[in-house]
């Protein structure tokens, strides 16, 4: 398996121009030299003409909007990022008080935000009733309960919907499938009319919807159908009963081009489910996306630089600056991130993996990769838009990287390099 093998994914805030990369307008080797390595790089249209293309499904031929977006914004969580996606008219899916807060820093009303998670603490419950959010996604009986009692306490009515596990196989990696039986998701489908009844006979419980999120990385259409068929059928269930349900969250999860991946165009996989939904007569409920990898993940890379080429006698290794605590996702799941040189070069080419500095044989970005590099090269490690920086860790007491937003010709510091002294800031020995 070679680079050269293995296509590009398609990118379109990111171009090769005569050898250089750019972001935009932007050559990232002028970043790289003015900002440091490892660099995250974000590309404002790339961001901006993926919600365009799903929220163009989102409105019919009669100016009729039938769907909103909530951005997942665990994928990117960064205020900048996020205030983008909030001007565009997102909304927002919550999965922690911590994402609540950056939600509330931007200015983001509270009724366009959708909190979720299998594990939400009391004092997520109450932060969210506070606020007002539009809805709590419900994980279990037992949390169904926690809310009713946290909003007992506070005097309140809390906005709840329930989390299917519809029992489809995304067909995605194990540690990103979340529709599945055996997964830790959801109320189970069989188990879910008699939670809804359930919740109906709670004091302070308002059943506003349903919600499912089957996984993610999905590259076919096929296991949405499913799901949605499987939930909409709860809906029709419900309403003989005297449930009504509002609205229906489709949840996130559509996957991206890594490499040869071929996830369907987003605004034809959206309009298949939005005509799905009429199509059964559900045209008048409320439908709630909540994409991030599909939103983020091809509008940013990790530039590197690198440090050493160690030849061996099985294996070559490229040691560079980023590691898995800039990057995670190759160590997490073996997930492939096409590499490429920033600055093509007429060196010798030779088969490396690609390596961190952090002291775990886990710590690798990429695998028997073809490049043309020497030391002091700069590489970009394509595809990092989403769960990238969000997932970075100080392990070796390794600084976060800084993040920087290109926007034409203009390019903006969203975070800082984080310095080794505030690391450890907080800590103290013991006294003498
Ligand atoms: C993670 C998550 C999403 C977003 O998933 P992507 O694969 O990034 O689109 C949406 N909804 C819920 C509930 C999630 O947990």
């Amino acid at each position: 398996m070679t680079s050269t093998a293995i296509p590009l994914p398609h990118l379109t805030g990111f171009t090769e121009r005569a050898g250089n990369w750019y972001a935009e307008e932007v050559a990232l080797a002028d970043l790289a030299k003015e900002f440091g390595t490892p660099l995250y790089v974000y590309s404002k249209k790339a961001l901006t003409e993926a919600y365009h293309a799903y929220d163009r499904a989102c409105v019919d031929s009669k100016g009729k909007r039938r769907a909103r977006i909530h951005y997942a914004m665990k994928a990117n969580s960064n205020l900048a990022v996020i205030d983008c996606f909030r001007q565009l008219g997102a909304g927002f899916d919550l999965v922690s008080g911590g994402e609540l807060a950056r939600a509330l820093a931007i200015g983001a009303d509270p009724q366009s935000l959708v909190f979720a998670g299998v594990g939400k603490s009391a004092p997520e419950i109450a932060q969210a009733l506070k606020t007002g959010v539009k809805c709590i996604n419900v994980e279990s009986i037992a949390e169904l309960h926690k809310i009713n009692r946290v909003a007992k306490e506070q005097n309140c009515r809390a906005p709840i919907s329930l989390r299917v596990n519809p029992d489809v196989d995304a067909q995605t990696h194990p540690y990103i499938s979340t529709g599945l039986k055996g997964n830790k998701f959801g109320i189970a489908y069989h188990e879910v009319l008699k939670t809804y009844r359930e919740a109906a006979l709670l004091s302070q419980i308002d059943i506003v919807g349903i919600d499912c999120h089957i996984g993610s990385q999905i590259t076919t259409t096929a296991p949405y159908l499913d799901a949605l068929d499987k939930v909409l059928d709860l809906v029709e269930h419900l309403k003989r009963e005297g449930i009504v349900i509002h609205h229906l969250d489709l949840g996130g999860g559509l996957g991206i081009s890594y490499s040869d991946e071929t996830p369907p165009d987003i605004t034809e996989f959206t309009n298949t489910l939005l005509n799905h939904v009429a199509e059964r007569g559900f045209a008048h409920l409320d439908i709630v996306l909540e994409p991030g990898r599909s939103l983020v993940g091809n509008a940013g890379v990790l530039l590197t630089t690198v440090e050493y080429l160690k030849p061996g006698a099985e294996k070559n290794f490229c040691i560079v600056d980023a590691a898995m605590t800039e990057l995670m996702r190759p160590a997490l799941y073996e997930a492939y991130h096409s590499i490429v040189p920033i600055q093509t070069k007429a060196v010798k080419s030779a088969t490396y993996d690609i390596v961190g500095p952090v002291c775990e044989s886990g710590d690798w970005l990429g695998r028997d990769r073809t490049l043309a590099v020497e030391e002091g090269d700069l590489l970009a490690i394509l595809s990092a838009g989403a769960y990238g920086f969000v997932m970075a860790s100080n392990y070796n007491t390794r600084p976060k990287p800084a993040e920087i937003m290109v926007d034409g010709k203009d390019v903006y510091v969203i975070r800082a390099r984080e310095n080794v002294a505030n690391l450890f800031a907080s800590e103290t020995v013991l006294p003498k």
